[in-house]
């Protein structure tokens, strides 16, 4: 599926809304926060990297944009509890959640099954799967009371199709599809929560860097150009849509 041709981002296409990002502080989820905040969200920037997700505060705060708020919290450890305190600390805050991107993301290994580290396939399934699940899970109430709230899972091509020495990695990203439709069922008719997915294809990141060494950074996409779909699936321009799969043009 794709967003409407020529959507354009207005600087209050978010206006008043609660917006949670995973994996804010580098890469798409940096310039999703920033762009977000542009747009007139809360942002609530989330991830490990205390100095990283400092950085984007700082940013958004030095263009005017709404004040947002830091949750550290890394994937791979966090258990239940982290994520109902997660829950309580955002009730006591903002009382609801109007948006939550699915970002954050661990790389893995490529190397064959045969070779592949067993701590590194739990690390990427915790960071990728099982985090999503327990976060969804302890923050389902605060998006109910939403009006209108927006997962957006984030997928990859390999979600589609496995790929050899992809591993985990292209595990994890079917399952997040898979995630997204049980979610999206089960959630249709009963609330207004909508949960949607996007594969941004190529993008100008770290994470591309490091699955692509000898590619030049140049001639792949910035995470920019992915800007207009992702706030037209936490803007309430896609209300009415669930369950689907976007992909980004290359
Ligand atoms: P980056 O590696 O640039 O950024 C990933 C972010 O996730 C970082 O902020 C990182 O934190 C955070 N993160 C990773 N592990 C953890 C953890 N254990 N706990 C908390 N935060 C964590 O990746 P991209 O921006 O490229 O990727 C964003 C999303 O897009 C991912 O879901 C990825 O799979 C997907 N994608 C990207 C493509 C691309 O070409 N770039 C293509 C297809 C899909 P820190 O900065 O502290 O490391």
């Amino acid at each position: 599926m794709q967003i409407p041709q020529d959507y354009i981002i207005k600087s209050d296409t978010l206006s008043g809304k609660i917006i949670l990002v995973t994996g804010a502080g580098d890469g798409i989820g940096k310039v999703a926060a920033k762009t977000f905040a542009a747009c007139g969200a809360t942002v609530v920037l989330c991830g490990r990297t205390m100095a990283k997700l400092e950085s984007v505060y700082d940013e958004i705060e030095a263009a005017g944009h709404p004040q947002p708020a830091i949750y550290p919290i890394n994937f791979e450890s966090a258990a239940e509890k982290d994520y109902d305190d997660m829950c309580n600390a955002l009730e006591d805050t903002f009382g609801h959640l109007d948006g939550l991107l699915f970002n954050a993301a661990d790389l893995g290994e490529r190397t064959p099954i045969s070779n592949y580290s067993v701590s590194a396939w739990l690390r990427c399934i915790q960071v990728n799967v099982n985090s999503p699940f327990m976060m969804t899970q302890a923050l389902l109430p605060l998006l109910e009371r939403a009006g209108n709230a927006s997962i957006l899972f984030t997928s990859s091509s390999v979600a589609f199709k496995g790929r050899a020495f992809w591993g985990a990695y292209s595990v994890s990203k079917a399952a997040a599809e898979n995630f997204m439709q049980t979610l999206h069922d089960e959630l249709e008719g009963t609330t207004r929560i909508r949960a949607n997915s996007i594969n941004p294809g190529a993008t100008r990141t770290a994470m591309r860097a490091a699955a692509y060494p000898a590619e030049d950074p140049e001639t792949v996409k910035p995470a920019e150009d992915l800007m207009p779909a992702y706030v037209y699936l936490l803007s309430d321009d896609s209300i009415g849509i669930s369950g689907q799969s976007f992909h980004h043009s290359q």
